[in-house]
């Protein structure tokens, strides 16, 4: 319940033109629920750059964005819902997910995008189970800055608008500070979504659903020539996952939870609970603490991605015509297909990190030879390419070489790059360039965003997050601030877990 003290100021209610489709699909669909109102929200972080790019009034007082972020003040235009799905969790089948603890407020056209505008954390729902529908400030936090921080890698995701701080504590293992968390998507639509119709065998919601998602993200599809247009949207999102792997691989980002229900049909990064990135290189890291088996280990990723795939296609299946076996048959050969594209994919930016032309001969051994160095030296993911691309400037060969606990194989690892380096069309300077317009300097760091969890959730200060923010906002810049942003934990702050915090 709102503050009964506080006094109630009368707050601008239109600040963006809603424009909803997702409400006007059957009721099956969703829930029409408001957002729970909170005791006393205050605003932590307004994304004001987001919020101009969605046409939204960005000047109001503070007050106005943490009554509507809190859901307290519903705007004007809103249709506040909440999602119906399904989903494979860690390879078994919930045949009923959907928004426990979210409602999207309604959607936002600008000329480029569609967007949902989401509350995480905003109460109960019919999906909630035996879920409180909150959320605790350090997962708010953590989506926050990993989300935006993957929007400047060039990474497709989803964005934070505003995280806001309730005044309300929350049950978990111990009682935490809650918060919410306004989600800016190109959807919300995910892999789960289809599963929960087929598992019902409703053909008619499936094909409802992939029709709507065919016009508001592959709307390409309908004016193409197509054997069938369900084949051509199941080709276009495993184009679209495949892409998204491998610039996840690119950087180490490791998602934990690859559910289906956490898969999005448009090809975001999304639901960012014990996601993490991996400091030395190790295809079998895992961090999420649920993660029992490394089901969803970094070097699993691009399986997991196809695995997810045929779930789709599976859903996707009664969509073609009994009479249709060639047809059926093609849809076999995507999910084939996956795999090699996944992997060209990741070969292209991995070549590419290290300043080569996956198709120039010997260019993927030369790599392949220089991540198992990396791993049996536990050389840093990121600093280690970074420092790479020294080697072509002015700063030389000795970060990039202190990164090894052996030398001389690095050193001779080192010599065979370089010949391939003078082998290549481009001059140096031109490599050096596209090198460090790849590798990153700075990545959110476990340890670091577990510094701007702590101080919020402990002190109520969230400088150390906006501080963190801004200079992950341009990972590809050395920036004047104190080395610890682009170095690996010292082992007193080593992080070794990551919690859903759900
Ligand atoms: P997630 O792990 O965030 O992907 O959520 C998996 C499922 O659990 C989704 O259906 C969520 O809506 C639901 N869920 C997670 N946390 C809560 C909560 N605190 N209250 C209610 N439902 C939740
Ligand atoms: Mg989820």
């Amino acid at each position: 319940m709102p503050d009964q003290n506080k006094q109630t100021i009368e707050f601008k209610k239109n600040i963006v033109n809603f424009d909803n489709s997702y409400s006007s699909l059957p009721e099956i669909f969703y829930q029409r629920i408001n957002p729970v109102p909170v005791k006393s929200p205050e605003l932590i972080i307004f994304n004001k750059n987001l919020g101009k790019n969605l046409g939204m009034d960005i000047e109001q007082p503070e007050e106005c964005y943490a009554q509507i972020f809190s859901g307290n003040i519903i705007p004007d235009g809103a249709s506040p819902i909440a999602l119906t799905y399904a989903g494979h969790q860690f390879g078994h089948f919930v045949g009923q997910l959907g928004d426990g603890r979210a409602v999207l407020l309604g959607e936002v056209n600008t000329p480029k995008q569609r967007h949902d505008i989401q509350l995480k954390g905003s109460g109960q729902t019919q999906f909630s189970r035996q879920g409180d529908g909150r959320s605790a400030l350090g997962p708010v936090i953590r989506e926050y800055i990993l989300s935006e921080a993957m929007h400047a890698l060039n990474i497709p995701t989803t964005r934070s608008l505003a995280a806001v701080s309730t005044g309300e504590e929350v049950v978990r293992e111990t009682l935490l500070p809650g918060a919410i968390l306004t989600r800016v998507a190109k959807s919300h639509v995910r892999i789960g979504t289809f599963e929960y119709f087929a598992a019902r065998q409703q053909w008619d919601n499936v094909k409802i659903l992939a029709d709507y998602a065919i016009e508001r993200h592959y709307p390409e599809i309908k004016t193409s020539p197509n054997p069938n247009p369900y084949l051509a949207f199941l080709k276009a999102v495993a184009e679209k996952q495949a892409t998204l792997i491998a610039k996840w691989m690119g950087v180490g980002f490791i998602h934990g939870v690859m559910n289906t229900d956490n898969s999005s049909i448009a090809g975001e990064t999304i639901d960012y609970g014990p996601c993490a990135f991996m400091d030395n290189y190790d295809p079998a890291t895992v961090f999420s603490s649920i993660d029992h088996h490394g089901r969803y280990s970094f070097g699993n990723q691009p399986k997991i991605a196809q695995w997810n795939i045929a779930c789709l296609a599976g859903c996707l299946m009664t969509l073609i015509d009994d009479d249709q076996t060639k047809l059926k048959k093609e849809l076999g050969k995507i999910i084939e297909d996956f795999s090699v594209k996944v992997n060209n994919a990741i070969e292209k930016i991995m070549c590419q990190k290290i300043g080569l032309n996956s198709k120039q001969n010997n260019a993927k051994t030369l790599l392949n030879k220089l991540l198992e160095i990396m791993k049996n030296n536990e050389s840093d993911y990121t600093l280690t390419f970074r420092y790479m691309s020294d080697v072509l400037g002015e700063k030389g060969d000795s970060n990039f070489k202190k990164q090894f606990i052996s030398k001389n194989e690095i050193a001779e690892w080192l010599n065979e790059w370089q010949s391939f380096i003078e082998q290549q069309k481009n001059s140096k300077k031109e490599i050096y360039h596209s090198m460090r317009a790849i590798n990153p300097i700075y990545i959110p760091r476990n340890h670091l965003v577990e510094r701007a969890i702590k101080a919020g959730v402990n002190n109520a200060d969230y400088s150390v997050m906006t501080d963190l923010c801004s200079i992950l906002n341009q990972p590809y810049k050395e920036q004047h601030v104190d080395s610890g942003y682009k170095n690996p934990a010292e082992s007193s702050e080593r992080v070794y877990k990551t919690f859903c915090g759900t």
